[in-house]
């Protein structure tokens, strides 16, 4: 159950030619049918499933790259168990094509689900989604594939970029979506699943859930979700932060980030979103008032450090998966301990030597 394929196909059609043989790649990205395989692992790519089978890293079990004084390192073994040694393609993952250039990957599968089912379900706020997360997990963490938070104002902005009924069926509420999947055919998967959430609506966490019937259904509960993103950018200037913090630090990260950011920048508009399961979301800030977009422009700098500060207190990650690049260098050389940055940088100085390879970014 592995894939090996060249670093130039999409991951679209990675994971359609691992569909065709009953398996799945379960790397689940937005732009998936852009996404390229080496800028996949080049990233170390996260998406909606990282859940249950982590980020591009964890699927990963060889690769060949060409290095940066030009010898091919032929790492392309499809072993489920290799111990010989440093695990070198790890080094790769999420190199951002610092330390070489990927020319082929090779992946550990997992079965294609037989049953999937999806719930949007309308919630109080960060705290309810937290606590309905943990009581459904808790009965459900090997099949539970995706746990997504949106605020009220991410489901906002969504719904008036591409109309969404869902959003007015969650009148006004912050709402969660969960998915759970399995590779097995048993009967009772869906109705242990709804038990559970009967529960969960008894304790007042969760708030007339919708439960997909179909693909469509599904399709149409993802887009919500996935139309945030857009959405985002038609409300004007958008001041982006992909955060991670542990699961159980989530509320103090949405309350005490969002309080530390509307201290220095009050004309800001929170638009939370994002993988509560991994501890992962985007607190992001749009401006409240069109009037406002230049401002908020100018004290973006404010708010991603005042938002990092809040951060590095809970012990979490200013960059949960979208990486370092050029614009956060200087966050990484001051927000990482010099002996981590030391151990970067000989790591670097070991494979690209001259400093050839994306010169200007990471470190
Ligand atoms: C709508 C949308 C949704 C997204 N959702 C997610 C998400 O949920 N989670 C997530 O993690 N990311 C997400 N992304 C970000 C992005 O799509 C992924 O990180 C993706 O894996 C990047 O692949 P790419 O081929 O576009 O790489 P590029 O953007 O071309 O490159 C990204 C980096 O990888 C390096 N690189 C590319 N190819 C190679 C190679 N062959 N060898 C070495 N280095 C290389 C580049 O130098 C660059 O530093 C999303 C992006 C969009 C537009």
């Amino acid at each position: 159950m592995t894939l090996a394929v060249e670093a130039g196909m999409t991951l679209q059609v990675a994971r359609q030619h691992a569909a065709a043989a009953g398996l799945s790649l379960p790397i689940l990205l937005g732009s998936e049918a852009s996404a390229q395989i080496g800028g996949v692992v080049a990233t170390n790519a996260g998406g909606s499933n990282v859940l249950r089978f982590g980020m591009a890293r964890s699927r990963l079990l060889g690769l060949e790259v060409v290095l940066a004084d030009g010898r091919i390192w032929k790492g392309l073994r499809s072993l489920a168990k290799d111990n010989a040694g440093y695990s070198l393609s790890q080094i790769f993952a999420g190199s951002e094509g610092t330390l070489g250039v990927i020319t082929a990957a090779a992946f550990q599968l997992t079965p294609l689900p037989r049953q999937t089912v999806t719930v949007l379900a309308g919630t109080q706020d960060i705290g309810a989604a937290l606590r309905a997360f943990r009581r459904l997990r808790s009965g459900s963490a090997e099949t539970m594939v995706a746990a997504e938070y949106m605020s009220r104002a991410a489901i906002k902005v969504s719904s008036s970029h591409r109309f969404n009924p869902l959003a007015a069926a969650l009148s006004e509420q912050d709402g969660v979506l969960f998915e759970w999947a399995t590779t097995s055919d048993t009967a009772d998967f869906e109705p242990v699943i709804l038990e559970a959430l009967v529960v969960a609506l008894d304790q007042g966490d969760l708030i007339d859930p919708i439960v997909a019937k179909n693909e469509a259904e599904r399709l149409a509960i993802w887009s919500l979700r996935d139309t945030i993103g857009p959405g985002q950018g038609d409300a004007g200037y958008s001041v982006k932060n992909d955060v991670s913090v542990p699961v159980s630090q989530l509320v103090e990260l949405v309350e005490r980030g969002k309080k530390a950011v509307l201290e220095i920048a009050p004309m800001a508009r929170p638009i939370v979103y994002g993988h509560l399961g991994d501890g992962n979301l985007h607190v992001n800030f749009s401006p409240a008032a069109k009037a406002d977009n230049l401002r908020l422009q100018e004290v973006e700098a404010d708010i991603v450090e005042t938002l990092a500060d809040v951060v590095d207190a809970l012990g979490g990650s200013f960059s949960a998966e979208h990486g370092i690049g050029q614009s956060k260098r200087h966050m990484l050389a001051q927000r990482r301990p010099g002996v981590e940055i030391d151990m970067m940088r000989h790591i670097k100085a070991a494979l690209d030597p001259a400093g050839i390879l994306n010169p200007g970014k990471v470190l």
